[in-house]
C-alpha cells in the first residue's frame, strides 16, 4: 500500500484541485493534511477575520473528505517539520503541495525541500489561472504593466479543470489537533469554505456584471474574492466556466481575474515589494498620527471615504471602488506612507492578500505599476460619480442617513453634525504635487 501526503495550504478545496489530484493519482492512499503555522501569526499576518474565516474552511474541507471517506488532519507547528512527522507515521513517500509567490511560501518550499528532496512535488496553475513566470516579456523575469501582460495571459494555454474526487482513502490512526483560531472580528463576516464559496458563485450572475462593478450602492461585484485568496474556489475553474458565457460581463469578470494573477507574478519576481517600494519616487511621506486615527475610524470628514472604511471594519471586506477611494484619499490627498493604509487593511481584510493588498496599494500611491503614477484623484468627484444618489453613505454612515441624495457627500455645506474635512476640498492635491514637485 503506497502513501501519498497533500498538503493543504492556499488551496482549501475538493474540486479543480491539481495537489489532491496529483497525490491520489501518484499512491493507493493520501493524507490530506494542513498545518497552522505560528510564523504566520508571528508575522502579525494572522488576522481574527481570517481567521476565523479559515476555521470555517477547515472544517468545511474535513466535512467534505469525510463524505468521500477521508478526513482532514489539522496540525500546528513548522509545516515542513509537520509533514516529516506525518510522512513517518503514515509510511508516506511523497508530498505534494501547492507553489506560492510570497517569501513565507517560498521559505515553506525550500523547508519541504530540505527534507524530502525529490520526494516533494510542487504543482503550480493551483493559486493563479497562469503560474507567476510562465509568461514573461523578452529580457525580463516579469511583466510591470497589466496591459501587455493581459495580452500575453490570454494568449496563455489554461490546464484543464479537474474534477473532485468521489472517493479518497486515507490511512487510519494518523492524529491532528486544531489549535484554537478566531479572536474577536468583524460582525458581518461571510461565512468560509469550498461549500459557501459555490454557493455564492453559483447564485451571482456575472452577466450584468460590466455594467454594475463600479456602481458602489448596487454592491453587484462578485464578493468571491476571500474564496479565492483561501483557495476555497478555483481560479482557473472560474475562468472557464465565465468564458462560456460571450458576454460583456464575463469578459471584465476574467480580466480582473487576470489582474490578481498580474499582481501574484510581480510578487512572485521581486518579494520585497511587499513592504518596498516597487518604483521609488523619492517621497517623503506627510506623518501625522492624528489623521491616520480618523482615516482607520471613518471620520475624515469625507462620507464617502468614512463610508468604506466602517464597510471594512463591520464586514472585513470592502467594494473595490471604495477601496480606490480610501487608498487614494490616504496615499495621495494625505500624502501619508501608503504602508500604514495597506497595514490597517491586512488587520481587517477577510480576503487580505500580500500581493494584492500591498501591490494594489502601490499602484494606488504611485509607486507600483501604475502608467499614470501622478494622478491625483479626487473623492467629491468620485462619489457623486460612483455614488450619484448617496446610497452607499446612507448605508454606512448613519448619522447622516437624514440627508437626501448626494447633499450627503458634503455635510459642511448643510450645516450636519459630522467631522470637518480632515483636508480643505481645494488643497485635495496640494500635499502630493508639492512632496512630488508637480507644480
Ligand atoms: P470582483 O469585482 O467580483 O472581481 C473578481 C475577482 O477578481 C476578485 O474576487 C479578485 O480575486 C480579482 N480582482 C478584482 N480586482 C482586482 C484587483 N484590482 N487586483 C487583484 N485582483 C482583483 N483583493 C484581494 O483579493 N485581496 C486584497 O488584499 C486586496 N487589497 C486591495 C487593496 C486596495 C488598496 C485595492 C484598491 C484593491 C485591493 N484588492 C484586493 C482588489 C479588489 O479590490 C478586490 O479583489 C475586490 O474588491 C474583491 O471583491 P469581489 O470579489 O467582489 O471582486
Amino acid at each position: 500500500m503506497t502513501v501519498s501526503i497533500a498538503l493543504f495550504t492556499q488551496d482549501l478545496r475538493l474540486h479543480d484541485n491539481p495537489v489532491l489530484h496529483a497525490a491520489r493519482t501518484a499512491a493507493d492512499q493520501v493524507v490530506p493534511l494542513f498545518v497552522l503555522d505560528p510564523a504566520v501569526a508571528d508575522a502579525g499576518f494572522a488576522a481574527p477575520n481570517r481567521q476565523a474565516f479559515l476555521a470555517d474552511c477547515l472544517a468545511d474541507l474535513d466535512a467534505s473528505l469525510r463524505r468521500i471517506g477521508s478526513r482532514l488532519t489539522v496540525r500546528g507547528g513548522e509545516p515542513a517539520e509537520q509533514a516529516a512527522r506525518v510522512a513517518a507515521e503514515a509510511g508516506a513517500a511523497t508530498v505534494h503541495v501547492a507553489s506560492g509567490v510570497s517569501a513565507f511560501a517560498r521559505r515553506r518550499e525550500e523547508r519541504l525541500r530540505t527534507l524530502f528532496g525529490d520526494r516533494l512535488h510542487v504543482h503550480d496553475a493551483s493559486l493563479t489561472v497562469v503560474p507567476a513566470g510562465r509568461i514573461v516579456p523578452a529580457g525580463r523575469d516579469h511583466y510591470a504593466v497589466f496591459t501587455p501582460y493581459f495580452r500575453a495571459w490570454q494568449q496563455a494555454p489554461r490546464r484543464t479543470v479537474l474534477r473532485a474526487p468521489r472517493a479518497l482513502d486515507t490511512p487510519a490512526g494518523i492524529g491532528g489537533e486544531t489549535p484554537a483560531l478566531a479572536g474577536p472580528c468583524s460582525p458581518a463576516l461571510p461565512p468560509g469554505g469550498e461549500s459557501a464559496g459555490r454557493r455564492r458563485w453559483r447564485r451571482w450572475d456575472v452577466a450584468p456584471y460590466d455594467g454594475v462593478r463600479d456602481d458602489l450602492a448596487a454592491d453587484a461585484t462578485s464578493r468571491l474574492s476571500p474564496y479565492l485568496h483561501f483557495g476555497c474556489l478555483s481560479p482557473t475553474e472560474l475562468v472557464e466556466r465565465a468564458l462560456r458565457h460571450d458576454g460583456e460581463g464575463a469578459r471584465a469578470f476574467v480580466r480582473q481575474l487576470a489582474w490578481r494573477d498580474f499582481h501574484h507574478q510581480v510578487l512572485a519576481a521581486r518579494p520585497d515589494a511587499a513592504h518596498r517600494d516597487y518604483r521609488p519616487r523619492d517621497d517623503h511621506w506627510h506623518r501625522d498620527g492624528r489623521e491616520a486615527e480618523a482615516w482607520r475610524q471613518g471620520r475624515t470628514g469625507y462620507p464617502v471615504v468614512d463610508a468604506g472604511m466602517r464597510q471594512l471594519a463591520e464586514e472585513g471586506w470592502m467594494h473595490n471602488r471604495a477601496r480606490l477611494l480610501t487608498a487614494g484619499f490616504l496615499a495621495k490627498n494625505l500624502y501619508l506612507d501608503w504602508r500604514i493604509g495597506a497595514a490597517h487593511f491586512l488587520s481587517l481584510l477577510v480576503d487580505g492578500d500580500v500581493a494584492d493588498n500591498q501591490l494594489n496599494w502601490q499602484w494606488v500611491a504611485g509607486t507600483g505599476t501604475d502608467t499614470r503614477p501622478n494622478r491625483v484623484p479626487n473623492p467629491l468627484r468620485q462619489a457623486d460619480r460612483y455614488d450619484p444618489d448617496g446610497a452607499y453613505v446612507r448605508r454606512w454612515v448613519p448619522e447622516l442617513a437624514h440627508l437626501p441624495g448626494r447633499s450627503v457627500h458634503r455635510p459642511w455645506l448643510v450645516d450636519a453634525d459630522y467631522p470637518p474635512p480632515l483636508i480643505a476640498p481645494d488643497a485635495l492635491a496640494e500635499r502630493f504635487r508639492r512632496a512630488r514637485g508637480l507644480d
